[in-house]
């Protein structure tokens, strides 16, 4: 019998979101409610008849875009198919068997999955109140501890940290504990907390921070996410990277969406306008729902019980939210915000299965 290693044989695969039949509406995946910008489009297309050569796998125009929007050194910039190889790729080259990998109660599911790969523990600390505690983050360091997740703002949660505490996280760290700060849905949250005060903390030579065209500039499925590196960071992850991993009409696309910021903060904006309502909805229906940060609410109800039929009461209607039990919030329900004609659908199923 052919056999995989045991650590591998041993491990679940990554849960994706279930997705329902083809005629569901997801708001599992915080995927955009909008299209990407037309000039995105417009770019992917015109590189349709380049398929026959392989990818730059240097990213030469997108690290520019990426340089140019944030006023960074493009030389650090690493692109990934997705932050998603990324975060893989840091986590092989900085964790080992017996390392521990430090996330919290409600960090990204697919660091777990990453860290499993290599056989180093990943640990959580607990978050306050749904929230990101600096305090509880430090006092779960251990010596065996060589890589910190932060995501913020955070999923599934969508609450926001200041900056001033990840400052704060970065400087009471020891030295030798890499920060990783997973800023996903930072687009979200860029007019509260200045981007330039995070992207500083690479200069450190210990801190790096990732980010994504999946969420705010609607290219999930272009697979381009990015991060900002210390050189010696880059070099080795550099190595662990596909080397010709984002495909040519997407660096186009991501290139041209970077270049349309007034495309993506009206999406930006839009989004937080049908998002907002939609939580003052809920919380008419008696609903908790944290202030969100981000493309997507997180709905607590009374119990596991009522998360379960209200989940069971949209999927007769075509539906489908996040279930959170997998984070142990079986009471939660995670919504992507979807156009507002979705989102009102929605909040009618609730009000009927809670009134
Ligand atoms: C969506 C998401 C990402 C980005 O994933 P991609 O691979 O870039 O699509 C990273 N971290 C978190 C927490 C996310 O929710």
């Amino acid at each position: 019998m052919i056999r995989a290693v045991s650590h591998v044989a041993a491990m679940g695969a990554y849960a994706l979101a279930d997705l329902g039949g083809p005629d569901t509406v997801s708001l599992a995946q915080n995927e955009s409610a909008f299209p990407a910008s037309p000039a995105a489009i417009a770019a992917g297309k015109a590189m349709l008849d380049q398929m026959p050569l392989y990818p730059d796998p240097e990213w030469p125009d997108l690290r520019g875009a990426i340089a140019e929007t944030h006023g960074l050194e493009p030389e650090t910039i690493l692109c990934g198919a997705g932050s998603m190889e990324l975060i893989g790729c840091l986590i092989r080259a900085f964790a080992g068997a017996g390392d521990q990998v430090l996330g919290t109660d409600y960090g990204y599911a697919f660091v777990a999955s990453a860290s499993a790969q290599v056989q180093a523990v990943y640990a959580k600390a607990h978050e306050e109140d749904l929230t990101v505690s600096v305090d509880n983050i430090l006092a779960a360091v251990t010596s065996a501890t060589r890589i910190v997740f932060l995501c913020n703002p955070g999923n599934p949660t969508g609450t926001l940290i200041p900056n001033t505490e990840i400052t704060r996280l970065r400087d009471t760290l020891p030295e030798d504990v890499m920060l990783v700060v997973d800023q996903a849905y930072a687009e979200f949250a860029d007019r509260l907390e200045d981007p330039a005060e995070i992207f500083n903390l690479v200069k450190r030579s210990d801190t790096v921070v990732m980010r994504t065209l999946s969420k705010a500039y609607g290219l999930a499925g272009a697979r381009a996410g990015w991060g900002y590196f210390p050189p010696a960071i880059a070099a080795e992850v550099r190595k662990l990277l596909n080397p010709n991993n984002i495909s040519i009409p997407s660096q186009a696309m991501a290139a041209a969406a970077l270049r349309d910021q007034a495309h993506m903060r009206d999406v930006v904006a839009k989004t937080a306008a049908i998002r907002d309502g939609f939580a003052d909805g809920c919380r008419a229906l008696g609903l908790t729902v944290p202030q969100s940060h981000t493309n997507f609410v997180l709905i607590r109800f009374a119990d596991a019980d009522a998360a379960t039929r209200v989940d069971a009461a949209l999927r007769q209607e075509g539906l489908l939210m996040r279930g959170m039990g997998g984070y142990g919030l079986a009471d939660c329900l995670r919504a992507t915000i979807c156009s507002q004609h979705v989102m009102d659908r929605a909040l009618t199923v609730l009000k009927g299965v809670l009134k």
